[in-house]
């Protein structure tokens, strides 16, 4: 299992982390051997948005004896009501539903707490500048939380999150169909239809700047909807109208700037081993170029999408991961500190081009990279 940094929280967290679909499988049966194939994998950081009381006593239970082995993700804001989930802002019921969740994980605190689901505008400023940013500071400052996190869809929402400095870790839905959209309040708004039916190019400059914001301030994004609810490993289910695979979407959210780890839905054991197969799995499993650029109706042409199609590089140069660091000092006038020395860490740097055009051959979305060579090593000075 590869680790990552969960943005500069200092937390070591597994690429593959796990969500918490499948908990109440099997009369909740299912999250004790869930648990064991993540503890026997090396899965350290899963998510828990559920509020059913059910399905928190058997995390809960299924944590006994190894609790100090996982990094939890719970989500403060999602309750339980009147038998069913409520997401609330009512600082009453807020902090009621965050004890319920504590004592049914048996646990005294949790190390990422998420404001759950913030999709408008309004209602981030209502909690930036009410009680329930407020009482999550508290919990933070009593050592209840160790981190401050949020979950959206909408990366213009979550922009302004990121930017406030509040929240140190994003649960953000990324994958190449929603990639494509334009923010919106409403989550349903990314799946339908009408909105791939004209011919769409490239990603969404919001998202693009949110990936690289976050990379850049150091907040951790935990993936959800990597594979868009299983829509994407379906021809017939999927807008941009051909299957990826599971590598396939797991290795394009992971290759997104900022992305600390990506939370596997998995409703059986089988299904997280699936996704954990992704660890072992050779480079040519996991790339989605071409798949991508066989997909009717969209294109990627000239934006580098960070997939390493292009390589091998005579002079090994790693194009993707160059391009991503002079994506994101372009965008700044001067080049973050933290950029300059990621890249400085790099094996094989941009001067090092030889010109030589192999790569753009190679590359299936028309990207210019010898170009791009130049830029960086006038950016970065080598
Ligand atoms: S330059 Fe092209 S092939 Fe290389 S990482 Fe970018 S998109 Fe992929
Ligand atoms: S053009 Fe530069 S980056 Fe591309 S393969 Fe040749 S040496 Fe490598």
């Amino acid at each position: 299992m590869n680790y990552r940094d969960l943005g500069n929280t200092g937390l070591k967290v597994s690429e593959i982390g796990m969500g918490c679909e499948g908990f109440g499988e099997n009369n909740c049966e299912n999250a004790q051997l869930l648990f064991d194939t993540a503890e026997e994998s090396g899965i350290n950081y899963f998510d828990l948005y559920t509020s059913d009381p059910a399905i928190r006593a058997s995390v809960g239970k299924a944590l006994k004896g190894r609790r100090d082995k996982f990094i939890i993700q719970a989500h403060i804001c999602s309750i339980w009501k009147n038998g069913q989930y409520k997401r609330t802002r009512d600082i009453e019921e807020v902090k009621a539903g965050f004890q319920e969740l504590l004592a049914l994980l048996q646990t005294d605190h949790i190390e990422v707490g998420m404001i759950h689901y913030v999709d408008s505008m309004k209602d981030w400023e209502n909690i930036a500048n009410g009680p329930v940013l407020q009482y999550v500071r508290d919990l933070k400052k009593a050592g209840v939380i160790r981190h401050i996190g949020m979950s959206s869809h909408n990366p213009r929402v979550a922009l302004e999150a990121v930017r406030s400095g509040a929240i140190e870790v994003l649960m953000f839905s990324v994958n190449p169909c929603y990639d494509l959209q334009p923010a919106s309040e409403d989550v349903e708004e990314l799946w339908q239809e009408k909105n791939y039916e004209a011919p769409l190019v490239n990603m969404d400059p919001e998202r693009q700047e949110l990936y690289e914001v976050c990379q850049r301030m150091g907040v951790g994004i935990t993936v959800m909807k990597a594979f868009g609810g299983g829509d994407l490993l379906d021809g017939a289910l999927s807008p941009a109208g051909k299957a990826l695979t599971v590598n396939q979407c797991l290795h394009y959210a992971l290759t997104r700037p900022g992305v600390s780890t990506v939370l596997a839905g998995a409703h059986s054991v089988e299904q997280l081993k699936t996704s954990l197969a992704y660890e072992d799995a050779p480079d040519e499993e996991k790339d989605y170029a071409l798949a991508f650029a066989a997909f009717p109706k969209i294109s990627w042409k000239g934006h580098c999408m960070y997939c390493s199609h292009c390589a091998p590089c005579p002079k090994k140069i790693d194009v993707a991961d160059v391009t991503k660091f002079l994506n994101l000092a372009k965008a700044q006038k001067e080049v973050p500190e933290t950029v300059r020395e990621h890249y400085e860490v790099l094996a094989h740097h941009a001067g090092e081009c030889i010109q030589c055009g192999s790569c753009e051959t190679r590359c299936p979305f028309g990207v210019p990279i010898m170009e791009n060579m130049k830029a960086a090593k006038e950016i970065f000075g080598k």
